[in-house]
């Protein structure tokens, strides 16, 4: 089944009838974060990197969405801009069907406890002068999630959850390995009982080993908790372990989205096979087919026109230089921007190259133009300098009048 979800040449990828019916947790539509780069006299932004540009999602109560992507695509800044760290430059955020992207700081803070972030650095992220108990308990007391007088008894039974022995309390930050401090990010996270939590590259700092101690207890919780995860990573096992659905991200734009073991067994967009060819795979007689891609991500500041990945695309069609390909839904929940799945556009490809060519042409008309213009002005410039005109300077009236001079006096000499 093929089918056009919104042509917008954006992203919009939703869930099936059924999954909307029951009612996402977290409903992101159309989510812009532009960052002003250049500023005029004024200060007013002139020029802006476009960070995250039209993205759209739901996730499910209970589930976990996957964000892999290239650094620089956005992962992280979709993920703060949900979350409110960066104001939302357009699109709407919903958190069980209230639109929180256009609340107020101080209206936001109801939502504060329901949405938390465990960040990607566990050393930077932790006060240093202050206890494990005291950071778990903060957020605590703020929200005043538990009585004053059962906060204690609560941050160690949070400890214990997350691994954490009750000795642990009073201790600090430093006291412990990279582990054991994501863990105490994340009791510090889920001790204010959030439904949905954004996990920033949550292991990416950790040691291989600790990182699969840390993915079971974030799976643990989740089935436990009934907890909701946002998942950002560019380590795609990782990924696969933990998520149901997986949304690939290139400069700021979503290229696919759909659920974890067809985007694995068989991803459509050659952005996402060329990411997922470099999976290992655990059988020494298989054969890799790795994709490699040529040449770096373009500048988000300044993105290729049409289709954003056309630069490094190996098929590469005249018709994506052109058109930014729109959403389609290519198979049952599996969505795609590629004009390869579009068939309108592959029926019609012979137009699309006959307007490109037409387009090359009034360019190249353009830019000869713009040469032989540049080629006259240089020219009347050098011919000024040859010809002795005044090229700038006072006038010369004085100067000629003491030559003629001193002509006239060696004549009359
Ligand atoms: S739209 Fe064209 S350039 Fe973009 S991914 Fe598809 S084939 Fe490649």
């Amino acid at each position: 089944m093929e089918e056009m979800i919104e042509n917008n040449g954006n992203a919009m990828p939703i869930l099936n009838e059924e999954a909307q019916e029951s009612g996402p947790i977290l409903k992101v539509e159309h989510l812009k974060k532009y960052f002003p780069i250049k500023r005029n006299f004024f200060g007013k932004p002139v020029a802006f990197l476009h960070a995250v540009d039209d993205v759209s999602f739901s996730v499910m109560p209970g589930t976990a969405i996957g964000v892999v992507g290239e650094s620089g695509c956005g992962k992280t800044t979709l993920g703060r801009t949900i979350l409110r760290l960066y104001d939302v430059d357009g699109g709407d955020v919903f958190f069980e069907g209230a639109e929180i992207s256009k609340l107020k700081k101080k209206d936001l803070r109801k939502y504060r406890t329901d949405i938390q972030l465990i960040f990607q650095d566990p050393y930077s992220s932790l006060p240093p002068r202050m206890t494990v108990g005291a950071i778990i308990a903060e957020a605590v007391k703020v929200h005043h999630i538990v009585p004053k007088n059962e906060v204690h008894d609560y941050v160690l039974d949070v400890m214990k959850q997350c691994g954490l022995q009750p000795q642990y309390y009073d201790r600090y930050p430093h006291e412990f390995s990279g582990g054991q401090r994501q863990r105490i990010c994340i009791a510090r996270a889920l001790a204010v009982k959030p439904k949905l939590v954004i996990c920033d590259e949550p292991v990416s700092a950790l040691d291989v080993s600790i990182q699969a101690q840390i993915i079971n207890l974030l799976k643990e919780l989740q089935e436990t908790m009934g907890l909701t995860y946002v998942f950002i990573s560019h380590d795609l096992s990782v990924v696969k372990y933990i998520t149901d659905q997986i949304m690939v991200m290139y400069l700021g734009n979503v290229m696919e989205l759909g659920k974890t073991e067809d985007i694995f067994s068989h991803p459509l967009h050659p952005y996402t096979q060329a990411l997922f060819s470099a999976v290992p795979i655990p059988d020494p007689d298989a054969k890799m087919n790795r994709i490699i891609l040529e040449g770096d991500i373009p500048s988000p500041a300044n993105p290729p026109k049409g289709c954003k990945f056309h630069t490094r695309c190996s098929k590469c069609m005249n018709v994506c230089r052109m058109i930014q390909p729109t959403y389609l839904e290519a198979e049952e929940n599996h969505f795609v921007a590629c004009h390869l799945y579009n068939e309108e556009i592959m029926a019609d490809l012979g137009k699309y190259d006959a307007m490109y060519e037409e387009e090359c042409r009034i360019q190249a008309e353009k830019e000869a133009e713009e040469n032989a213009r540049k080629h006259r002005k240089g020219g009347k410039q050098q011919d000024g300098a040859a010809s002795g005109l005044p090229q700038s300077g006072p006038p010369q009236d004085g100067t000629n009048d003491v030559q003629d001079g001193s002509e006239e006096k060696e004549e009359e000499g």
